[in-house]
């Protein structure tokens, strides 16, 4: 009944004990479980995560992350990812987008790494995963990664997307369902001290909302600090189905229909 429409079992976290981890999450409810990759490497091992645990609802997405974006050499993205995509369980291309935090590419080989992708996701129909994290405010130079990734998504023809681990504040909201794109929030919700993030769960459209762990990171309270799993991800639910006051069969229900219909499980 819950779906983790976001998480890294293809870490070296968690690859190790992959089996338990998705029958943990089976154990706990979990029937849908998205497997994100970063580069080739990791996006091949999602690819064969979710062949090899299709009964499970495991399902893969293929992508470049902002931090490995410097491996793209050339205007084109390498032929051996593009055609991982061809798999029928990968059902989204990602993580994509904008890292200023780590900035462990150049900003700029990022912005044409994320380009890429929107246009290969939209020649190929399938829903774009997007990753956004901010610099830290002493050395932000006044540059933000949700701004700069708005304006490439305003700029450019795309199709369905979805920005996970939603961290962008009340602010972009707007912005975000003029381009009918898709919310997932995580763990944060759980613990963060500051209000605005279970503001944002209780504002997203209902029919724009989804879930997951992004783990092995940001485990949830009460596991906070520990490696995260998806069978953690109920925890999220709950932070969520408090700050909206609805059920959590309830909300459930509506983010299994929204991911259904975004990825077409
Ligand atoms: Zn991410
Ligand atoms: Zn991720």
């Amino acid at each position: 009944m819950y779906c983790d429409v976001h998480c890294h079992i293809n870490s070296p976290e968690l690859f190790i004990e992959a089996e338990d981890v998705i029958q943990r999450a089976s154990d706990a409810g979990v029937t849908r479980i998205l497997i994100a990759g970063s580069d080739f490497f990791s996006s091949k091992v999602a690819a064969r995560l979710s062949r090899e645990y299709k009964e499970r609802g495991v399902y893969a997405t293929v992508g470049v992350h902002p931090h490995d974006a410097k491996t793209v050499l050339g205007d084109s993205l390498p032929e051996e990812l593009t055609r991982l995509a061809k798999n029928k369980r990968v059902v989204a291309i990602g993580e994509a987008g904008l890292d200023y935090f780590y900035d462990h590419s150049p900003r700029e080989v990022q912005a044409r790494v994320f380009a890429l992708q929107i246009e290969w996701a939209l020649k190929i129909g399938k829903p774009l995963v997007i990753h956004i994290r901010e610099a830290k405010p002493k050395d932000a130079k006044g540059m933000s990664a949700m701004e700069d990734a708005l304006k490439l998504l305003r700029d450019t023809s795309h199709g369905s997307l979805m920005f996970h681990c939603y961290a962008g504040g009340l602010k972009y909201l707007p912005i975000i369902n003029e381009l009918d794109a898709y919310i997932s929030i995580g763990g944060p919700v759980t613990w963060t001290k500051s209000d605005e993030l279970r503001q944002v769960a209780a504002k997203v459209p209902e029919d724009r909302l989804l879930c997951e762990t992004d783990s092995p990171y940001l485990a949830p309270k009460p596991h906070r600090g520990k490696i995260n799993e998806p069978a953690f991800v109920r925890y999220v639910y709950e932070a969520i189905a408090e700050a909206r006051g609805v059920d959590i069969d309830y909300l459930a229900r509506a983010v299994a229909e929204n991911a259904k219909r975004l990825f077409g499980w």
